[in-house]
């Protein structure tokens, strides 16, 4: 028996196994100190070059962007009102202890950031408080989460083969409850329920904190964990536009990394923490293994479009207000909870299918559509709303995705290979992680490809 954490943590260990025999083996040709190469500069490369940097093992980061983070993107919707809201990721969780320990470490502030959910479906506006699952569905849910522990690997296997759209229905939800749970699941995994593993999802369910992680934000913006990271290692330590298109790696134990810019670099090993995407759009000489590029192409990301609204007056009026619909905006929530000011920002978050429409609409349209949503419960929103923007990553140019979806029958074959190294070099970054979807996740496989080296 053992739990996602444990299961992984295991076969993360025993990859390490493997890694620290081979290093030992071929340790006549590697200096002691390795000079090593970060292929990205999102919280799982600054992970690792900050353990580096600790350990004084010298490093470079290579960041195709021009900028650092990744996907943590904060961004400044009224410079005057300095109202700061997230086109990345936006909650910190109660158990995400390496995070948080950062924060401390490095003198920011978590605020809380939980809401309580309102609801539209099928035509009526529900506050918090009014609506919920129904008491038999509710026990049956409690009862799958209390069983989790004790679910056998050849258990957990079984499960990971099925969807959790399949897994709820089997198990006995129906009607309304099913059609809550595709709403609310969906807005965690990005993409509709029947994409995503049953045992990812159970186990996120069975493992996360009460509100499911969404619990907290960095005050000021989470990219300030990026910048706080990169003052303490050196911002000298990280040339941006510098998008790496080749890695020629020697069995003797020297690499070469080529960017688009023109510019190469040498060292002894490589911290690869691309999105596999991005990770495949690499020559690799030699070549990566063909199960590896198989998992690759298999691997899916969510699609999620954020269209950030800035309104000027917070017509919702309840700080922590979120809301689920069953509508084309999806989910609503309220981006400057805790930041003073008379305007507020509501984040429509779309996903899937929606998402890609939504993206591809004007402002007009997307306008029109918060409208025809809210304006039945809200009044006429469109006359207080100030100003937009948008980011829709299923299409950005790095990730394709906002994280990745492990579908049914990937959870366990599909990382485990991916995890793999090559040669000199060590996979990290969210899809990887145990905390996987996440910017702990992040952190940790950063740190824990770093104590590799
Ligand atoms: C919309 C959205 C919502 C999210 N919500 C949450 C949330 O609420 N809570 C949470 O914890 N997490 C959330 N996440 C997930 C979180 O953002 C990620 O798990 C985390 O930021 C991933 O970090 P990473 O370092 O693994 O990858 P990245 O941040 O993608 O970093 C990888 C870096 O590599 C660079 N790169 C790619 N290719 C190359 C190349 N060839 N050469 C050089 N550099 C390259 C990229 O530009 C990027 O900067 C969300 C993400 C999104 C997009």
């Amino acid at each position: 028996m053992s739990s996602r954490r444990q299961f992984l943590r295991e076969t993360s260990l025993a990859t390490g196994g493997i890694l620290m025999s081979s290093s030992s083996f071929s340790n006549f040709f590697i200096p002691v100190k390795p000079k090593v190469i970060i292929i990205g500069a999102g919280f799982a490369g600054l992970a690792a070059a900050k353990y580096l940097h600790e350990k004084k093992i010298d490093f470079i980061i290579l960041e195709a962007r021009n900028r650092i983070s990744g996907r943590v993107f904060s961004h400044t919707i009224d410079e005057k009102e300095n109202l700061v809201i997230e086109l990345g990721a936006e909650w910190v969780g109660n158990s995400h202890h390496r995070l948080h320990d950062l924060c401390g470490e490095l003198g920011l502030t978590l605020e809380n950031n939980q809401f309580e959910s309102h609801l539209i479906y099928q035509g009526k506006y529900y506050k918090n408080g009014e609506w919920d699952y129904s008491e038999g569905w509710k026990k049956k849910f409690q009862a799958l989460i209390d069983n989790y522990p004790k679910l056998t690997e050849a258990q957990q296997k079984a499960i990971d083969k099925m969807d959790w759209w399949r897994y709820l229905v089997n198990n006995g939800c129906e009607g309304r409850d099913l059609d809550l749970r595709e709403l609310l699941d969906s807005t965690d995994f990005g993409e509709t329920i029947r994409s995503v593993s049953a045992f990812a999802a159970l186990a996120e369910y069975a493992e996360s904190s009460e509100k499911n992680e969404m619990d907290l934000k960095i005050k000021g913006g989470n990219s300030l964990l990026a910048n706080r990271i990169a003052d303490r290692i050196g911002m000298d330590k990280i040339k941006l536009e510098h998008a790496v298109n080749r890695v020629v790696q020697n069995t003797k134990g020297a690499v070469k990394v080529y960017c688009d810019n023109g510019q190469s670099f040498t060292a002894d090993k490589i911290i690869c923490t691309a999105p596999t995407f991005a990770v495949k759009k690499i020559k690799w000489e030699p070549g990566l293994p063909t199960d590896q590029v198989n998992a690759m192409n298999e691997l899916q990301y969510a699609r999620i479009n954020k269209n950030p609204l800035l309104f000027t007056e917070r017509f919702w009026k309840d700080e922590s207000f979120d809301m689920v619909t069953d509508q084309s905006p999806h989910y609503f929530y309220h981006a400057t909870k805790n930041q003073q000011s008379k305007k507020g920002v509501l984040i429509s978050y779309t996903i899937g299918e929606k998402a890609a429409v939504v993206a591809n609409q004007t402002d007009e349209w997307k306008a029109n559509m918060i409208q025809q949503t809210l304006q039945p419960h809200f009044g006429d929103v469109k006359a207080l709303l100030e100003k937009q923007t948008n980011y829709y990553w299923g299409n950005d140019q790095f990730s394709h995705g906002a994280y990745a979806l492990y579908g049914k029958g990937q959870w366990f074959p599909v990382r485990k290979i991916l995890s793999r190294s090559h040669i000199h070099t060590h996979f990290a970054g969210e899809h990887l992680a145990d905390w996987q979807g996440f910017m702990e996740g992040a952190i940790n496989t950063g740190e824990d490809a770093a104590q590799k080296i």
